[in-house]
């Protein structure tokens, strides 16, 4: 008979009804050897576990103690080679002694047998979300052997920081840091990009998952056509470019953008109107009007969230005007407007025509706000004082305002880049406008605030003002969270297992997070972030391919 110990252990910061100690004086079970002790997941507990293990000739254990998401993992990398599959019973989770002592006994109960148990495995990865995170999670993962499949909901990869024009606090070219990534991941031999596609179900469990795919149809066959752009010449219809943020014109058959991976074309089919023009002058034969979704079933041993963020509607902010002022845009819709790429080839110029030589820029819009956001949305500081930067880069003379709440500069080098822009004359408002009105005659907006300095009542008229909108959580997280049996937080973002100790792991083993669907975050941390959670599915893959003896 296989002799058994119970280790109880008693911690001080242990919440629970149990008296720990009187239990263990209670429990008298058969060839089972029962010991309380102080701070078990310690190196002297360890110690002392492996004694009694050893002394005692144990054969299987138990160990009764807080948190097994975070202490678990100790207690089996100790005792690996002696007893590979011990057992946990989390104490927080006990009501009461009665609970726990009838686990205890239902546990011992159980016929194990003598058996080698080997968990299904499967070393495929998927990431949900192809932005900058889920594009360098992908990278990372395959450069460790591993097929990694990318499902993205819209036509590229790339996310928002394929939209911006430069970074900070480096104002390298957003696009040409991301582009030979999104080239990368596009080229590489086991990285799938599976695009214009939704997760219809996921069922299963880490080494195990099986993940159903809807891929729309983009009504142009991506094995045929090779992106010569023949179609678009000939297209009769012209829409707004949503990806230049409504401010330029595209055909009814399109690519995301220019540098869009996969480069493949796909028809606006709402917006078609059928006259087959573009199949006509396919010489590749690659239009299929009649192109219905199709499904694909995944089957992964991990996956990574990294859905991103969308931005606050600007016009729930009222006071601000966006939507009914002319010339209050969105920080967004400035990147573009500035960007080389852009509507305007990165000139300074408003929809009318006008040079932009002096702008606003209006903090915390929608963050840090009781009736919207109350969490900081990270970003927005530096992404406005880089704005501004290349607002007096493109115009000389040009004139900067930043209106700011609290300015948060943390990170490496934002605080040098702050403290350089206003030396060179950024113009920084501590207090945020009270209304922004529309000169009817000049089209421009007016700013409306208290001087802090003369606490009087002051208006300001401007170019145009960049409001900097809030970020919030993807509305992919709440189905995905419900398929995962995952936790979001207040706000909807997913919830990590640990915010201090284990930040990438969720409470469902194998799937982990990377960048701004856990919080708003910056493009440097959503980079860190998402190598992390790569190196994560590598432990995983090392840890749960172990042959485990069960006795
Ligand atoms: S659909 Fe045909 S015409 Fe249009 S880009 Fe592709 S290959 Fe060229
Ligand atoms: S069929 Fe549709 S996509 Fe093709 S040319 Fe006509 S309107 Fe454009």
């Amino acid at each position: 008979m296989t002799k058994t110990g119970i280790f109880l252990c008693v911690c001080p910061s242990i919440t629970s009804a149990i008296d720990i100690e009187k239990t263990a004086k209670s429990i008298e079970l058969a060839d089972t050897v029962v010991y309380s002790h102080r701070y078990l997941c310690s190196q002297r507990g360890l110690r002392f576990l492996d004694d009694c293990v050893e002394k005692e000739k144990l054969g299987r254990i138990f160990i009764v103690a807080c948190s097994e998401d975070i202490h678990r993992h100790v207690f089996e990398r100790a005792f690996l080679s002696k007893i590979p599959d011990i057992e946990y019973i989390d104490i927080g989770k006990m009501k009461n002694e009665k609970d726990l002592m009838d686990l205890i006994e239902e546990r011992l109960k159980e016929d194990r047998g003598k058996t080698i148990e080997k968990e299904i495995m499967t070393r495929d990865v998927l990431v949900i979300g192809g932005g900058v995170g889920g594009v360098q999670a992908a990278l990372d993962i395959a450069e460790e052997g591993y097929k990694v499949y990318v499902v993205e909901s819209s036509l590229s990869v790339g996310g928002v920081m394929a939209q911006l024009d430069k970074t900070f606090p480096t104002m390298d070219c957003s696009i040409c840091i991301l582009g030979p990534k999104l080239v990368d991941a596009g080229k590489h031999p086991i990285i799938e990009l599976i695009t214009n596609a939704d997760i219809k179900s996921i069922t299963g469990r880490a080494g195990d998952f099986n993940v159903e795919v809807e891929i729309k149809p983009r009504y142009v066959d991506m094995g045929k056509c090779n992106g010569c752009s023949a179609c678009v010449e000939v297209c009769p219809v012209i829409l707004p470019n949503e990806w230049d943020m409504n401010l330029k014109s595209r055909k009814c058959i399109y690519v995301m953008f220019a540098q869009s991976v996969p480069l493949r074309y796909t028809i606006d089919k709402e917006k078609c109107i059928e006259c087959e023009l573009c199949k006509k002058v396919c010489k590749l034969d690659a239009i299929n009007l009649k192109e219905e979704p199709k499904r694909r079933t995944l089957n992964v041993g991990a996956i990574v969230l990294s859905t991103g963020t969308q931005t606050f509607d600007a016009s729930r902010k009222e006071q601000y005007g966006y939507g009914r002022v002319k010339n209050v845009v969105t920080n967004m819709e400035f990147e573009r407007i500035i960007c080389a790429s852009g509507p305007t080839g990165g000139e300074l110029l408003r929809p009318d025509g006008k040079h932009i030589k002096k702008v606003a820029f209006i903090q915390c819009v929608g963050s840090r706000d009781l009736h919207f956001h109350e969490y900081c949305s990270f970003y927005c500081c530096m992404a406005s004082i880089k704005e501004g930067r290349l607002v007096m880069e493109h115009e000389q003379g040009a004139e900067v305002w930043i209106f700011y709440n609290d300015l948060r500069a943390f990170g490496k080098g934002f605080e040098e880049l702050y403290v350089r822009s206003e030396r060179e004359g950024m113009k920084f408002i501590k207090g945020l406008p009270g209304e922004i009105r529309e000169n009817p005659v000049t089209e421009s907006p007016i700013v409306v605030f208290e001087d802090p300095k003369s606490g009087r009542h002051s208006e300001i008229e401007f170019d145009m003002v960049v409001l900097a909108v809030a970020l919030e959580p993807s509305e992919q997280n709440a189905r995905l969270a419900e398929m995962l049996d995952l936790e979001t937080d207040a706000h909807g973002f997913f919830k990590e297992l640990d915010s201090t100790s284990m930040p990438l792991e969720t409470s469902n083993r194998g799937v982990f997070l990377a960048g701004t669907c856990q919080g708003p975050k910056d493009i440097p941390e959503t980079v860190a972030q998402a190598s992390g959670a790569a190196a994560k599915v590598c432990t995983l893959f090392s840890q749960i391919n172990r042959t485990i003896n069960k006795f």
